[in-house]
């Protein structure tokens, strides 16, 4: 029996997915071989990795001024690969500033690494409220190689919801627990990046969707694999790229298309969203920690109104266990921030959430 799967990451996959990967295992396409044996320069794979690229570009409408990578290394090495290619210096010539806004965890890992390339500077950060909120931002300065958010903060449950005013200074985002759960305008970005493994397929693929002027700008000693230009010259194919995963990658693009695409995917995350924060609010025992202005639609923490430590954390075990005996997995929170969380990204349907507040209202009923 399938369970409903609110994991952050690696994350639900839609079932006709599943089932097409599955009924083409042994023979992809009538090729006689898995994706999985296919060379990547062969004549067979050469199709996939087209139809994948060119079903992101129709469902994100990406403007053609602007490339699409397949990489490996997940969202971290863009953390790495996006200050070395646009703020780091020859040697013995200054870096250049990049500016950061700290939303979180994987924000301030973000920011972290790029001070190894880079003159790294957190503008702002809402850690001062445990990350609830997003915090207004100064102008960065015109001088800046680039400008970096995380759209949407998957442990701590927040989204921007209108993007930072930067000039002519690059805006950089992590989108990996939000990329495809509502339209994103991306000539407004000069570098988009996101794991897969959240709402785009298996682990192991990471897309990176960069404006072709910031092409050529990594210093002569970067290493090859982390230089956007020879990746983009060479069409994600200077050496092999994750095969599998982009093959993954194009079929949940399939399904999305034919759910109606983003905006459909959209209306249906604000609907299955909506239900949930609605339910939250409502109840005597559960409740939202974050902000109401900034609520994520991907990722939804929640804890016991129960205040007693001991007896908050007893609870929240039980609730898991509970939930999970229930077909209701991976709710417990991130282990960094405790409490639960409920990622519902494109591939969990609205029965998951209703299924899921059906339980939590059983469950109160179970509370002294
Ligand atoms: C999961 C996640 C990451 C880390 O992704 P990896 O692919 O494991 O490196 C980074 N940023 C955000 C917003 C994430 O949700």
């Amino acid at each position: 029996m399938r369970v409903y799967n609110f994991s952050a990451g690696p994350s639900a996959l839609p079932l006709p997915v599943l089932e097409k990967a599955a009924a083409e295992m042994t023979d992809a396409c009538g090729t006689g071989q898995s994706v999985m044996e296919m060379s990547h320069r062969s004549g067979d794979f050469k199709p996939i990795i087209e139809k994948t690229e060119a079903l992101l570009r129709e469902l994100m409408g990406i403007p053609s001024g602007y490339k699409v990578l397949f990489l490996q290394g997940g969202a971290s090495l863009q953390f790495s690969m996006i200050p070395l290619n646009l703020a780091a210096g020859e040697p013995g010539t200054g870096k250049k500033r990049a500016v950061y806004v700290e939303t979180g965890v994987w924000a301030k890992k973000a920011a972290e690494e790029a001070a190894k390339f880079a003159d790294a500077v957190t503008l702002a950060s809402s850690k001062d409220r445990a990350y609830a909120y997003i915090p207004e931002a100064p102008a960065p300065d015109p001088g800046d190689a680039y400008y970096h958010i995380t759209l949407n903060n998957t442990i701590v449950g927040t989204k921007w919801t209108s993007l930072p005013e930067t000039g002519a200074v690059p805006l950089a985002a992590d989108i990996s627990s939000c990329i495809l759960s509502e339209p994103l305008d991306v000539s407004k970005f000069g570098v988009l990046y996101a794991g897969a493994q959240k709402n785009l397929g298996p682990a192991g693929t990471t897309v990176v969707i960069i404006r072709e002027d910031l092409l050529g700008r990594a210093p002569s000693w970067t290493p090859a694999l982390l230089r956007y230009d020879i990746h983009a010259k060479e069409g994600s194919m200077y050496n092999t790229p994750p095969c599998y995963g982009i093959y993954i990658l194009g079929l949940v693009l399939e399904w999305l298309k034919a759910r109606g695409g983003v905006n459909a995917m959209a209306e249906e995350n604000r609907k299955k969203a909506a239900l949930f924060y609605d339910y939250l609010e409502s109840s005597r025992n559960f409740r939202s920690p974050v902000e109401k202005p900034c609520r994520s639609l991907m990722n939804i923490p929640f804890v016991p109104a129960e205040t007693g430590p001991e007896r908050r954390s007893a609870l929240e075990a039980r609730f898991v266990r509970e939930a999970a005996a229930a077909g209701l997995v991976n709710l417990a929170g991130h282990r960094l921030v405790g409490g639960m969380r409920a990622s519902i990204y494109n591939a969990m349907p609205i029965d998951g959430v209703k299924a899921l507040i059906q339980f939590m209202e059983t469950f109160e009923k179970t509370i002294g």
